[in-house]
């Protein structure tokens, strides 16, 4: 194992995660899962994102962080904003990307320093500079995506069949059948128009062709959830270097590592516990629309609504955000809410021990947004869901959710939240929508979802473990590393 070797005689891997949480959090979780298989990994990136994950991975010591300034090229993007979740609004989101492409340069600088020289890049897909940085230093890349497979082979079939025409030409409600997935998936015009955006599209193409001049893929799922969709994807991508290490948040087994992950909680641990502890198994709703939530004050206080209305003992975690912040505070101190649920409701304002809570045997049933990371976070909690898709691939997972694996009902929204113009969407579902969707989650009617969210939450487990097929993929993936660099020592 790797604390028998010295740093000097280990692989080096340097990861280069995206400045957003739902990308920082699970790069380091993977930063860790490299390192207990006996990799040495420096973690690039700035200041105040290196400040988030450090109590994490200052555990390893094949773990270093190399920080860099957040380069201030880009006048909109104010001092000292250096993560997605700092951004004034969400429409920043391309200037922010943007803005990171000078750290190319700055970073060959280090990478020159690096000992001993690193045998590969792994990269955020959203960071498509990476790929100078691996041509230059004759490294391969690594794109390590936090994306479910259906995702990306929709996103692969929908770039394929030149698709954006006729998605432009659709009616806003009319449905759109993904083209050539295993199984049909159907969206409408206005939950893919955010994926169609052309700001994001000229950099979604740098990503594109970054990934395509990229070695292989790291994707932050299981054979076991959808191996029908991965399949799939490895002939789209046209290799078989794909490589799914998930769930990652799985590597986070006591409770400490599980309440440090992302930014620091607002609500202590063990009182987090403590109030878990007194309240029936499976009994307790957790809400959590994710780190970049973005829905408008009376959407929240709608969701506040439903959570009293539904009766039971629920945590809910309310963003802080500048728009949002002071009519939610004041609604809350005026209208009695935490005064009526203070017996079984918990408030958490900003940042929620999140992977904690959804492994607490008391929670029974996650109102989510669908991100990503939330979405395999629950699957591996074993925990059904009320899908609440805001954005971007959060629609597709919902899709997965809902339609496919069928392990959570839909909230019932049909519009996708705009990033800068959250107004104009407003209030999408009413309390009593989301009330009905909670309870059927939490009765009898949701006990088939359960029960099938459990057997993937084994399933998920055991993937992790030793000899398990993340376990083993991951395995692979760092023999196949470890082979292409001595190959290429031989050659030089
Ligand atoms: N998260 C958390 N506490 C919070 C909000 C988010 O721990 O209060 C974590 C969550 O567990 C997940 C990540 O932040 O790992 C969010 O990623 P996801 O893909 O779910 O959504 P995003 O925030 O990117 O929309």
């Amino acid at each position: 194992m790797a604390a028998s070797k010295s740093k000097q005689s280990l692989p080096h891997f340097v990861l280069f995660p995206l400045m957003a949480q739902g990308h920082l959090i699970p790069m380091a979780d993977l930063a860790m899962l490299l390192s207990q298989n006996g990799v040495k990994i420096t973690f690039i990136t700035t200041p105040q994102n290196a400040s988030r994950i450090h109590s994490l991975l200052s555990q390893s010591p094949f773990i270093q962080i190399l920080q860099l300034p957040f380069p201030s090229t880009q006048p909109d993007i104010p001092q000292g904003c250096e993560n997605f979740d700092s951004l004034p609004s969400l429409h920043l989101v391309p200037k922010f990307l943007t803005a990171t492409s000078p750290l190319c340069r700055e970073t060959e600088h280090l990478f020159l320093q690096l000992s001993p020289k690193p045998c590969c890049i792994v990269s955020d897909m959203a960071l498509p500079w990476t790929i100078q940085l691996a041509d230059k230093f004759n490294v391969p890349r690594l794109v390590f995506y936090s994306l479910s497979a259906l995702y990306l082979l929709s996103m692969a079939n929908l770039r394929a069949t030149d698709f954006g025409q006729t998605i432009m030409a659709a009616a806003d409600s009319e449905l759109i059948i993904i083209p050539n997935l295993p199984e049909p998936i159907q969206v409408t015009k206005s939950q893919l128009i955010f994926t169609l955006d052309p700001v994001f599209l000229e950099w979604g193409n740098q990503m594109a062709k970054a990934d395509r001049a990229s070695y292989g893929f790291i994707v932050n799922s299981f054979d076991g959830l959808e191996p029908k969709y991965l399949e799939e994807l490895k002939k789209s991508i046209g290799s078989d270097k794909v490589w799914c290490i998930g769930p990652v948040s799985l590597c986070n087994k006591d409770t400490t590592d599980k309440a440090k992950r992302g930014n620091k909680a607002a609500i202590d641990e063990q009182r987090c516990i403590e109030w878990l502890d007194r309240r029936e198994p499976e009994s307790v709703v957790y809400a959590a629309l994710g780190s970049l939530c973005n829905v408008v004050a009376a959407q929240i206080i709608e969701l506040g609504l439903a959570l009293e209305a539904s009766n039971r003992p629920f945590i809910w975690t309310i963003r802080q955000t500048k728009s949002t912040e002071k009519q939610v505070e004041n609604w809350l101190a005026e209208s009695g809410f935490e005064q009526r649920i203070k017996d079984r409701g918990l408030v958490v304002r900003g940042w929620a021990p999140q992977v904690l809570i959804l492994s607490h045997p008391a929670v029974g049933g996650f109102v989510t947004h669908c991100g990503w990371n939330s979405t395999i976070e629950g699957i591996s909690a074993g925990v059904p869901m009320v899908a609440w898709p805001l954005f971007a691939d959060q629609i597709f997972n919902q899709k997965l959710i809902v339609g496919v694996l069928k392990i959570g009902v839909s909230v019932g929204v049909e519009k996708c939240s705009r990033w800068g113009v959250e107004e104009e969407i407003g209030v999408q579902v009413k309390m009593e929508a989301i009330r009905d969707a909670v309870q059927k989650v939490m009765s009898g009617e949701g006990q088939e979802m359960r029960r099938r969210v459990r057997e993937l939450a084994v399933t998920a487990k055991t993937a992790m473990e030793e000899g398990g097929s993340s376990h083993l993929n991951l395995k692979l993936l760092i023999e196949d590393i470890i082979h292409q660099a001595d190959s290429q020592q031989l050659q030089s």
